[in-house]
Parts: structure tokens; sequence; C-alpha cells
């Protein structure tokens, strides 16, 4: 019988990590690579050029702006002219504006829908089209956030995204379970990373954060690549439609 940790392997594949330039992305694009994945990791302000070069030679960086309709084509395309394939895709980039809900512009609104959900439809249909194509097993795995299940404050654009996302991934995962595409999502809960700086920094909000999280902790971007690496090689292969959260805790209380 075949070593299970064998199954956590992933050699020979390639793994497409969007806004790996920082946070969990970086993070995430790092453990895919430590598996034996080369990855195509992704900036948007600027290519995850960093990234790259801090996971060496099986890495490439790329850039696209994902809050114009036409990033997601732009960047599959690219990634595709240097690897050819996508064998694992995380839609980790995302953003977030706050403002109050009977002021938000809709511009705003635009933008954060684009870039956190309807990028990572983009992105998933590129994937997915040219994995059943191929006829090749596949791994979807998207960054939803515990606003896929709360509705939080000044952010409607946001939370509208993220329960988007949750709802997407179920879609997704049943049409294409047969074709052996498993599709996922992690909702990480508090991470410090420059998304949730001012979260930090601020005393009172930092200070009921902490006293909410059964963990105790704030998480590390480490905290997600663990649950990135498991939904993006074989040992998940039987999971599929699931938003797992990794969380310190914060959504069994
Ligand atoms: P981060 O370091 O700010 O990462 C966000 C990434 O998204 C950046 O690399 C950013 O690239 C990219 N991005 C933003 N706008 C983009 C655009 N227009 N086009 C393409 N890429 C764009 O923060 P993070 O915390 O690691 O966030 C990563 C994901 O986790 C996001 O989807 C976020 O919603 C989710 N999340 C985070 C937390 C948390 O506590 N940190 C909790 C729940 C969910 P540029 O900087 O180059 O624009």
């Amino acid at each position: 019988m075949a070593n299970l940790l064998d199954s956590f392997r992933l050699d020979n594949k390639v793994a497409l990590v969007t806004g790996a330039a920082t946070g969990l992305g970086a993070a995430i694009a790092h453990g895919l690579a430590d598996a034996g994945a080369s990855v195509a990791v992704h900036g948007n302000r600027r290519a995850a050029t960093e990234t790259a070069a801090a996971i060496g030679p099986k890495a490439v960086a790329f850039r696209a702006d994902l809050s114009s309709p036409t990033g997601a084509e732009d960047l599959f395309t690219q990634v595709k002219e240097k690897f050819d394939r996508v064998d694992i895709l995380i839609n980790n980039a995302g953003t977030i504006i706050r403002h109050n809900a009977d002021e938000y512009p809709l511009e705003d609104w635009m933008t954060v829908l684009q870039v956190n959900l309807t990028s990572v439809f983009q992105l998933s249909q590129l994937a997915g089209r040219d994995m059943i194509a191929r006829k090749a097993p596949g791994k979807i795995v998207n960054i939803a956030s515990l606003l896929s299940f709360q509705g939080g404050i000044r952010v409607p654009a946001y939370a509208a995204s993220k329960g988007g996302v949750a709802q997407l991934t179920k879609a997704l995962a049943n049409e294409w379970a047969p074709k052996n595409i498993q599709v996922n999502a992690i909702a990480p809960g508090y991470i410090a990373t420059t998304n949730t700086e001012a979260l930090q920094a601020d005393e009172t909000r930092n200070r009921q954060i902490l006293e909410r999280i059964p963990a105790g902790r704030w998480g590390e971007p480490n905290d997600i690549a663990g649950a990135a690496l498991f939904l993006s090689s074989p040992a998940s292969d039987y999971v599929t439609g699931t938003v797992l959260t990794v969380d310190g805790g914060w959504m069994g209380r």
C-alpha cells in the first residue's frame, strides 16, 4: 500500500496562485512549491517577483489586473503560454472597500464584485474548460471568508462577493465532480496580513476579535497554507463543494 503522505505530493503539477505577492497567496504558493508543484505566482500592482525569487526556479511571476473584465483571460493566457496548462487554480486575490451601505458607490461595488467574484468565475471557467478538454483531473481552491457566512459592517460588497464565492464553489463542484475536478473553498478567519493591518492596529477591535477567537490568537498565513495543500492534492480527491473554515474556532463559537 502506498504511503498516505505521498498523496499530499504535487510533483509534476502546475499551480496558479492569484494575489501571491503578499499574505495568504504568498504562503500558499510556497506551500504548494514545497510539495513539488511548479507555481505561477500572480500579482496586480506588480508581478509577484519576490515570491517567485524566494521559491526558486519552479516559480514564475505574472501580472494582471483582475478588476478589469479582461484581466482573468489575460492572466490565464500568459500562464498557458509559459506552462502549457494549469492543474491547480488557487483563486486568492481579493480586495475590500469600506463605506456605509447607504452611501456605497456603485463604482466600488463593481470593483469588489469583479475582483472577488467575477474574476474567480472567469478564471475557474478558463481552467475548468481546459482541464475538461484535456480529460485531466484538476483542483480549484477559492479563498472565501467568514463573511461568506456573516454580513460584516460597512463591507456590503465584500460580504456579497464572498457569499457568492461560497455558492459558486458548490455550483462548480456539482458540475465538475464527474470530470474529476474538485472545487472547494477555504474561509479564513482573522489572519495577520496587510489586509487586516487596520484591525490589528485598532486596540478596541483587536481586543474584541481576540476575545471571540477560541484559539486566542490571530491566524498566520501559514495556517491557511496547510489547508490549501490538502485541497490541492490527491489526499482530498473525495472532497468537493466544501467551504473549510480555518479560523481558530470562530465559527463554532
Ligand atoms: P493581501 O496581502 O492584501 O492580498 C490580497 C491580494 O489580492 C494582493 O496580492 C493583491 O495584489 C490582490 N489583488 C487586489 N486587488 C487586485 C486586482 N485588482 N487584481 C488582481 N489582484 C488583486 O491580503 P490577504 O489577507 O492575503 O488576502 C488574500 C485573500 O484572503 C483575499 O481574497 C481576502 O479577501 C481573503 N481573506 C483574508 C482574510 C484575512 O484575515 N487576512 C480573511 C478572510 C479572507 P496587489 O497588492 O498587487 O493589488
